[in-house]
């Protein structure tokens, strides 16, 4: 499989290639030439099939000429082998129509945990077979740097700086950071803000000199591999509420739109998908851009949802892409456009090839809470305030009543416990396997947020490319 650039510029590239280099070159994210198909009698195929089978079916495709079913099969073992459940993502009733695919049984209690335990595991066999090196950079505000610690921790040929605002992310959400205890895992606190750590990671990715010595690399969702992972439970979620002889439709928490970007990518291959549900909290660009073609950037509110609390949105360049007719040249004028302005219109062909499988609702804290206390008073679940924004909009729907839809669960309702115990007057408790979380010691550096003190101590700490 080739994958080849969203702007159009950038040469085509093998998937080994596609996952070690995240961002293409000329700026656009990758995407594969074309849609592998699966026919009804495969997708029918797939029922009674493991989680870890029926990801080397649907991923096979994607992976040829870089990996063997076996390779692959081997990961997927690796990766999906310390999930605390053994259907991996398990599907749970709310009532005759509504189902939460529950995503959060990995690691770390985070849907981030399924793509990246694998991302993990294809870094190691590609570096290892190149005999190469890497070093991970990324600020976190919380999920994704304990992901993305726990994927990585103890491979040589890895080495991750994740940074975080000092004082400014939960005990839990350090603690399963800085608890790690692997010599190639480098926490460091700044003194500042997530934007300020973020501002500081993005300038030493533009450092090519240091950039290229440390061969550095992000472990966020525009990696083309990430989104690849989360393809596969679409389809095993579907096939087990009766496709490929009946349409499904999936309701999901979306922030950055990689995760409904692999639906999108699922009803691409074949899978009957009726309709996908885009669910924004008031930080709402995608549901405005779903609604009305009017892509501009707000400034971002807080809310209760904080993975959900993004302006721009980075994996929806895919679908302007692939639902726009594919053309890069006219894409990178248009993202060019909307990076000096901040705004910008989806063109008629966009709009037009986007509303044939999304809709979308914005979720206010009113709406929020009582899809929490509506799926725990009549379904006994607890669910996490994410869960809860993409319920509630799956509930709005005005979706032919018979279509089972399917919400993805995308966190452990212990990880936002305040605001649980709120909506629901229960708070859930932290699962037994992360509970010794408070017991264990922690390490990390605090350094002062400047470019100089950060990019001395990665220097100090990483092995430069030989
Ligand atoms: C990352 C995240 C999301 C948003 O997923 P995207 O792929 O960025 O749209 C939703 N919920 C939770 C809990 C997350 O961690």
């Amino acid at each position: 499989m080739q994958y080849v650039s969203t702007r159009g510029r950038a040469k085509a590239l093998g998937f080994e290639d596609v996952t070690l280099a995240g961002l293409a070159s000329d700026g656009g994210l990758y995407v594969p030439e074309v849609w592998p198909q699966f026919s009804q009698a495969e997708i029918a195929a797939l029922a009674g099939l493991s989680y870890v089978e029926t990801a080397v079916k649907v991923m096979a495709p994607f992976v040829a000429g870089s990996l063997t079913e076996d390779e692959l099969r081997d990961l997927c073992t690796k990766a999906y082998g310390r999930f605390s459940h053994q259907a991996i993502t398990p599907l749970v009733q709310l009532d005759h129509r509504h189902w939460l695919l529950e995503l959060f049984h990995g690691p770390t209690l985070a849907f981030k945990d399924v793509a990246l335990q694998l991302l993990g595991q294809l870094f190691e066999r590609f570096l290892s077979r190149r005999d190469d090196h890497l070093t991970i950079v990324g600020a976190t505000s919380g999920d994704t740097g304990s992901a993305a610690i726990d994927a990585v921790a103890g491979r040589d040929k890895i080495d991750i700086f994740m940074l975080h605002p000092e004082g400014r992310v939960s005990d839990v959400q350090r603690r399963q950071m800085t608890t790690v205890r692997a010599p190639n895992v480098h926490n460091i606190a700044i003194s500042g803000s997530f934007d300020d750590a973020q501002a500081l990671v993005k300038r030493m990715f533009n450092d090519t000199e240091f950039s290229t010595r440390f061969n550095l690399s992000a472990v966020n969702s525009i990696n083309w591999a990430r989104l690849m992972a989360q393809i596969v439970y679409y389809f095993y979620s579907a096939v087990r509420l009766g496709a490929p002889e009946r349409p499904v439709a999936f309701a999901v928490p979306t922030g950055n739109f990689g995760d409904v970007f692999a639906g999108y990518a699922a009803a691409k291959m074949g899978l009957p998908v009726a309709r996908l549900i885009v669910a924004t909290n008031v930080n709402d660009i995608l549901h405005r851009a779903l609604a009305d073609g009017d892509y501009s950037q707000g400034t971002v509110v807080p809310t209760a949802t904080p993975s959900m609390d993004i302006q721009v949105s980075s994996n929806f360049e895919r679908l302007l892409f692939d639902a726009g007719g594919r053309n890069g040249v006219a894409l990178a004028e248009q993202m060019a456009g909307f990076e000096a302005s901040r705004a910008m219109r989806l063109t008629n062909a966009q709009r037009e090839g986007a509303s044939a499988l999304f809709r979308s609702a914005r979720v206010d804290a009113e709406g929020m809470g009582l899809a929490m206390r509506w799926a725990y008073e009549g379904a006994a679940q607890i669910i996490d305030p994410h869960t809860a924004v993409g319920l509630a909009a799956a509930r709005a729907d005005d979706l032919d009543p018979t279509i089972p839809v399917v919400t993805l669960a995308t966190a452990h309702p212990a990880k936002f416990s305040d605001a649980v115990e709120r909506a629901t007057g229960t708070r859930p408790p932290l699962p037994a396997r992360v509970g010794s979380l408070f017991d264990r010691e922690e390490a990390y550096s605090k350094l002062p947020g400047t470019f100089e003190a950060i990019t001395a101590y990665v220097a100090d700490h990483a092995t430069p490319r030989t």
